[in-house]
């Protein structure tokens, strides 16, 4: 039976450096035999109470031999920390007084040096991202607008080519809107829901728009077919929500990385979906994939040799958009190699005060993919 404690008075001394890093006597093990929760920390060493709850856990070989692989990772971790770690003095940052937009897209002016960072004096983390989102929002925008003006057929499908055209545009320019205010906890509190929202429209929208060029705007279609993806990625946007709204900002706001991810200038911090992480990569793995649910009814409407073109036109895209997400959230390349000081060195630009970070890298497959969709559609519409 689990047992409470509530250790109210007790003050602990406890030095933050990012999520992964939690400086402690207490190994990792104890930690997850105790099932510890501090309350939140901010940057640097404060002093707080905290309270935990005791579950004894189940002896095992395998818990076991998890526990020592956690102790040398600590002990890894560690060592890097003693590198001179510190986000007190990170770039990400934006300081009272000072535009998120000038900071983000132009010069970001902390009031110190950075002399090891990869981002030069004046860069910032996401300038990257935020600008090639930006291109390729305006870009699909202005392209939706003088797509009106190509000799197109008046159909459901054609009218949904530009619809998704749109999505796709005003997705991006949400997910600039959400980078340049990145740095603010507080404005990425919303903006983050913002940034998710356009991604999940842009998915339906461009669903949508699939199933009406496979079927002929609707041939025979059941109402099901239609609504399957936008209703999967309604619930999916509806659970992120009340997530957001049932969790503490306080309980959200986290630090990148680790290492010496603040001596380089690569240290970030955001809104997580930490325990939720999983939920979200797994729901837009399954809406991204939904359109070969439709493999059938372009069997039915074209012939063989147009579908294999057509969803071999689609399959590139598909296969850009799992590897952006692959790179992102699981290899994290090149950030962890450049802020363990391995590099690759030739990803940045001290001038520009930039890098290709895994999420700028995912941001550039995003619209390259993108692009070939919309490639993919106006070849199938031609058909
Ligand atoms: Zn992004």
């Amino acid at each position: 039976m689990p047992l409470s404690f509530d250790l109210a008075g007790v003050s602990v001394a406890q030095r933050r450096t990012s999520t992964a890093l939690v400086m402690s006597p207490v190994p990792p093990m104890i930690f997850q035999s105790l099932d510890l929760k501090f309350s939140k920390p901010t940057h640097g060493v404060h002093t707080k109470p905290f309270t935990f709850s005791f579950a004894p856990p189940t002896p095992t070989l395998r818990r076991s031999l998890l526990n020592v692989i956690d102790i040398k990772s600590e002990a890894d971790q560690c060592m890097e920390v003693d590198r001179g770690d510190d986000p007190k003095h990170d770039q990400y940052t934006v300081g009272p007084g000072k535009s998120l937009c000038v900071s983000v897209f132009c010069r970001h002016d902390t009031g110190r040096m950075h002399p090891r960072s990869i981002l030069g004096d004046y860069g910032h983390l996401e300038r990257s991202s935020a600008w090639i989102h930006l291109i390729g929002g305006l870009a699909f925008v202005m392209y939706t607008g003088l797509r009106q003006l190509l000799d197109r057929p008046d159909t459901t499908a054609n009218r949904l080519v530009s619809t998704a055209c749109a999505a796709t545009g005003v997705a991006f320019l949400f997910s600039t809107v959400y980078h340049t205010s990145a740095p603010s906890k507080r404005w990425a509190y919303w903006t983050r829901l913002l940034d998710y929202f356009g991604i999940y429209f842009a998915i339906a929208v461009g669903g949508v728009c699939d199933i009406a060029i496979a079927t002929r705007g609707f041939e025979n279609v059941a109402m099901i077919s239609i609504v399957d993806a936008p209703l999967a990625a309604v619930i999916t946007f509806v659970f992120f929500v009340l997530r957001r709204f049932l969790t503490p900002s306080d309980d959200t706001w986290e630090g990148y990385l680790g290492g010496c991810s603040a001596t380089f200038g690569l240290f970030r911090l955001g809104h997580l979906d930490l325990e939720h992480a999983s939920t979200r990569q797994a729901t837009s793995f399954i809406v991204v994939s939904a359109y070969f649910v439709s493999l059938p009814q372009l069997f039915r409407i074209f012939d063989d040799q147009d579908v294999v073109l057509v969803v071999a036109l689609q399959a590139v895209s598909f296969v850009m958009i799992i590897g952006g997400m692959f790179l992102d959230n699981l290899l994290v390349w090149p950030d962890i190699g450049i802020s363990q000081g391995k590099g690759p060195s030739f990803l940045s630009s001290k001038k520009l005060g930039c890098v290709c970070s895994s999420h700028a890298i995912w941001h550039l497959l995003a619209v390259c993919a993108s692009v070939w969709s919309v490639a993919s559609r106006e070849a199938a519409i031609a058909l």
